[in-house]
């Protein structure tokens, strides 16, 4: 469906003039130091008595329930008269308004925004920055409408960043309002906005104008920015062969803890340590733009079939973000090696990087890639002391299967398709033709055809179960020898952290002989053989002793002292290394610079 896409031309049909109906949002924030976003909603010629109005329980892209109505305090509604009408509330993210017969309702109420990450909303004295997923209702039912929205932003704030399209209306505001307009709610809910006196800058690539809105101070440069962000956008546009807008909008926060990013259709925020733009941290930060600008083909245009259009009232499943954020995870340091900025060796010992972490790991042996993207919501999302036993990263898992895939298509074509290819087919098809998702078997089903295989028993071993991947099978033809040594590394299978000057218990490793001691997360490590541990010491402890020894440990559990026998122990270990012949054909087109 989705008239949004309507949006990339010049001519923008909204169905706000089309239907009668229209809906205005208007946000202002005349006291910031209060963290209160105020939202005036005008609806109006909208004829049912009763107004469902609903705000998302989640933000897409960040794969929580986030509950964005717990910021919401009381809901106001009145009619053209000016007379209140009675707004009830019906669920968590639910309000009803009694409206009768009246033309034009006004809905007030206010936001709480105070949590700066690239999905919530902040506002301060220094800035503001907002989802629309958490701030902006619509009326239930009505999702597909368009309408405005004008920004009044606080006094001493001089400038609004969004990739809204701004309507001239030709009339000069003697305040400093702006509005814009949406295509339907998707697309306002899929448009952040920086609003304050942050430092603004462009650059041009790939036939695209690209606005780069900085909050906070930081280390960087902007002339390096405009020259290595263009790289970026060239070697990400290489792979689709077409860049399907015509201004990008990135929003950086530089702030003293780093936090990712989150991509939409048209834009992108980053929330970065402002440090980062130096030596390996500007690669890390470079990796991060790469990721989330693949982002706006891969998961953004094609896309799983229940990621948009989206139910905002709940969990929205699907088995592919191994391939939505695994596939893009390949990307960003590919990308990165094609516009020059690591070597064939800098990108592939990061590769191999990812593969020791990803086949060190013990939820990798317990939870398939495919149920780890399905269970995002309830389990990468909402971490325990146990998910280091249970969970595996479809970041990185898929990342490798990536990796695995696109050596296959390489092999399979004698070096004329890979990933590329086969990634701008599925772009063509379900994007630009079906403008619809994909589902699960039609992923599997065009990479068979692609690939020209059955991958029924591929997808059971290694996407629904938990088998190695022979790795060494697959990057062999394209000259990268993989080594493996598998074995067992001496260790005890705990991982500590200080808390309060305390040594606490962080994790137990599954089958570890600390778990067969009884030791669990958040003891308290006190003594080792007699002698009381100190804040570094117990590692050294630990390093002193070889396997099978014996060794006693006093812990505090809940304030109660006891007493624990332990023998030293082994792990499981794995190292995967590799060797590149340079001068395989295969290997050169796989690792090419363009
Ligand atoms: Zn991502």
């Amino acid at each position: 469906m989705k008239s949004i896409f309507l949006a990339f031309g010049f001519v923008i049909i909204s169905s706000w003039t089309v239907f009668g109906q229209s809906i205005h949002h208007t946000l202002s924030m005349p006291e910031p130091q209060t963290h209160y976003f105020h939202v005036e909603l005008k609806l109006s010629d909208f004829s049912d008595d009763e107004l469902i109005l609903a705000l998302p329980t989640w933000a897409p892209g960040s794969y929580l329930i986030r509950e964005f109505s717990k910021n919401i305090n009381i809901v106001r509604a009145k009619n053209e008269k000016g007379q209140a009408l009675d707004v009830r509330k019906i669920t968590k993210n639910k309000w009803k308004i009694s409206k009768g017969k009246a033309k034009e309702v006004t809905v007030n109420y206010e936001v709480y925004a105070f949590e700066l990450t690239v999905r919530t909303s902040f506002l301060d004295l220094t800035h503001g920055y907002l989802n629309g997923s958490n701030i902006f209702m619509y009326p239930e039912g009505k999702k597909d409408l368009g309408g405005k929205l004008t920004i009044i932003p606080y006094k001493d704030f001089g400038k609004v960043a969004t990739a809204l399209p701004k309507v001239s209306d030709g009339v000069a505001n003697d305040d400093s309002s702006e509005t814009f307009t949406f295509n339907d709610y998707d697309h306002l809910a899929d448009s952040p906005i920086e609003i304050g006196n942050h430092e603004e800058f462009y650059f041009d690539a790939s036939g695209v104008r690209h606005k780069v809105a900085m909050y906070g101070a930081g280390n960087y440069d902007i002339p390096t920015l405009q020259r290595d962000m263009a790289r970026i956008v060239e070697s990400s546009t290489a792979i689709f062969g077409e860049n399907p807008n015509k201004e990008y909008l990135f929003i950086i926060h530089n702030t003293n803890v780093g936090s990712g990013g989150l991509e939409h259709l048209e834009s992108t925020t980053l929330n970065v340590n402002r440090w980062t733009y130096e030596g390996a941290a500007y690669l890390r930060f470079l990796s991060l733009v790469a990721h989330e600008y693949f982002h706006l083909w891969h998961v953004k245009r094609l896309r799983p079939d229940v990621l948009g259009p989206f139910d905002y009232d709940q969990e929205n499943y699907t088995d592919l973000l191994w391939v939505m954020e695994g596939f893009t995870s390949y990307y960003d340091d590919l990308i990165l090696r094609r516009a020059g900025f690591y070597s064939k060796d800098a990108y592939l010992s990061r590769l191999f990087s990812t593969l020791n972490y990803v086949e060190g790991s013990i939820g990798n042996k317990v939870q398939p890639v495919a149920h780890s993207s399905f269970d995002a919501w309830i389990k990468a999302y909402r971490p325990n002391e146990n998910s280091s036993n249970t969970n595996i990263s479809y970041y990185s898992k898929g990342h490798l299967i990536a990796a695995v895939f696109d050596a296959w298509m390489i092999t399979k074509s004698k070096g004329k398709r890979g990933m590329d290819e086969f990634l701008t087919v599925l772009y063509k098809k379900y994007y630009k033709e079906l403008n619809r998702g994909i589902s699960t078997e039609e992923f599997q089903k065009e990479l068979e055809v692609f690939l020209k295989e059955d991958l029924s028993d591929f997808f059971q071993r290694y996407i629904y179960g938990t088998e190695t991947i022979d790795y060494a099978k697959y990057f062999k033809p394209l000259g990268l020898t993989v080594d493996k040594e598998e074995g067992q590394a001496a260790g005890f299978g705990v991982a500590t952290k200080m808390e309060d000057n305390r040594l606490i218990v962080r994790t137990v490793s599954s089958g570890s002989q600390a778990e067969k001691a009884g030791l669990s997360p958040n003891d308290e490590l006190i003594a080792f053989n007699g002698f009381r541990i100190g804040k570094s010491e117990f590692s050294e402890f630990m390093q002193r002793l070889t396997v099978g020894e014996e060794f006693s440990l006093i812990i505090s559990r809940d304030e109660e002292l006891m007493l624990i026998n332990a023998t030293y122990g082994t792990l499981d270990a794995v190292r995967y290394s590799y060797d590149l012949d340079e001068s395989n054909k295969l290997g050169q087109f796989w690792l090419r610079e363009k």
